[in-house]
């Protein structure tokens, strides 16, 4: 993409009510654009980066069998009345409106309910077991703060995913294999040697669920963790959790971090609140066994730019950056450099590689200042060197290292 196509601008300063390192970094650099406290727009750039984490998030799910979906913002407020969530003392965050005609309803905060009723329709006998949906929604939640950016929003987007099983340990299997998958995910961002599955509360049915907290000093949460164990447990419930992984206090490092995934299980809770039942294969009736497994994807990319950006800018992992090279010419249009980088631009285009052109007229020192901003983890400069030697630098965001490159060598990397 050319750089003077791009309608996003970048700035200096970010507005003076933005509190969150995440929210005013992004801001600057034109990836988001603040409608209101914890309300985000996300522009070209930032939209990159959401469709990237999705994309790791959609292919570890389809591997273990997730089916993608997408269900309604609009929620029947009688359906959540069944498992007592309409009420405001039982859920704090919904957005409530009303029809035309004066009847209820709910702006999703979150899906266990609607799909758990939708799936009704599909599941009769144990011969439709077990199915595995996902989607990626944006939920809407009245949250009390919105101070972290879009770490916490109050539009936000999450992938949720909800597993139907016929048995507690074929379920017990399919929670064992989103441990993993969601292990793979935090890997292919680069957050794996610092996110760890953590003892949390369980909820109606089990003792415990598992959080994925990402070490990180914005997080809202402080969990202590065992780094021999790779495990860690949330504060709510450190006596518990310490009993269950077996450790003492002074064993375990208390810090900081965000929650960017949980998985949870609502054995046949919320299948007999509403209703969704199979027959065996001795035609005896049972309730399915359900769990869910949700992972933010925005409060994930707000993670990202805390643990990784520095005091030039924001600094993506290669695996979720909007391009991988941020191609920047010195040259003044028409000139022998200016001819050069258009020709590896297309180049670049044309091999598929994901790369940013700086073909703007504008002083060296403001484009590479600009380049730090946004972050793409390799700067290409095609300056005179490039012209006389066909050698490029190529410089690397995150560590400043610069390697000089040939035309060949840029293409095969
Ligand atoms: P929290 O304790 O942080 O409020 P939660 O327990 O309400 O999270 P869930 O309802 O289980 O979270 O949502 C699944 C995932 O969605 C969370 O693990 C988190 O990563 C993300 N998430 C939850 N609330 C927000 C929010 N307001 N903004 C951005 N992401 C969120
Ligand atoms: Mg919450």
């Amino acid at each position: 993409m050319r750089q003077s196509k791009l309608f996003t601008k970048t700035r200096r300063e970010a507005p003076a009510d933005e509190v969150a390192k995440n929210a005013q970094l992004l801001i600057r650099a034109g990836y988001i654009h603040k409608e209101m406290a914890g309300v985000y727009a996300y522009l070209p750039l930032g939209l990159r980066v959401v469709e990237r984490i999705k994309q790791i998030v959609r292919e570890e799910m389809n591997k273990i069998d997730g089916q993608e979906i997408i269900m309604t913002a609009l929620q029947r407020k009688e359906l959540w009345e069944v498992t007592d969530r309409w009420n405001d003392k039982n859920v704090d965050v919904w957005f409530k409106s009303q029809l035309k005609s004066g009847a209820e309803v709910g702006l999703g905060w979150s899906h266990e309910e609607p799909i758990t009723d939708m799936m009704k329709h599909f599941i009769a006998s144990y011969r439709d077991l077990p199915a595995y949906v996902y989607q990626f929604q944006t939920k809407l939640r009245n949250e009390l703060r919105a101070k972290s950016g879009i770490m916490r929003g109050r539009e936000f987007i999450m992938k949720d995913m909800y597993s139907y099983s016929v048995s507690e340990e074929e379920h017990q299997n399919f929670y064992g294999k989103t441990m993993e998958a969601y292990k793979r995910v935090f890997e292919r961002i680069g957050l794996g040697d610092r996110t760890f599955p953590t003892f949390a509360s369980g909820g109606a049915f089990t003792q415990f669920s598992h959080e994925f907290q990402t070490l990180c000093d914005a997080g809202e949460d402080v969990i202590y963790l065992h780094r021999g164990k790779g495990q860690a447990i949330n504060k709510e419930v450190l006596e518990s959790g310490m009993e269950q992984m077996g450790v003492s206090r002074d064993e375990l490092e208390e810090v900081r971090a965000a929650e960017v995934g949980n998985i949870f299980s609502f054995g046949d809770v919320k299948s007999k609140q509403l209703g969704l039942y199979f027959r065996d294969e001795d035609g005896v009736e049972k309730p399915v066994i359900l769990g869910s497994y949700g992972i933010g994807i925005t409060r994930l990319m707000g993670t990202i730019v805390e643990i990784f950006s520095d005091g030039k800018g924001l600094v993506w992992p290669e695996s979720v950056a909007p391009f991988k090279y941020h191609l920047v010419s010195l040259g003044r249009e028409g000139d022998d450099i200016s001819k050069l980088a258009e020709s590896v631009y297309a180049e670049l285009v044309e091999a598929d590689v994901e790369v940013l052109y700086d073909d703007r007229d504008l002083r060296a020192g403001e484009k590479f200042a600009e380049s730090d901003l946004l972050g793409m983890p390799h700067r290409i400069v095609v300056g005179k060197d490039a012209v006389a030697t066909g050698v490029f630098e190529v410089v690397r965001r995150v560590t400043g290292a610069v390697e000089k490159k040939s035309h060949a060598e840029i293409l095969a990397s």
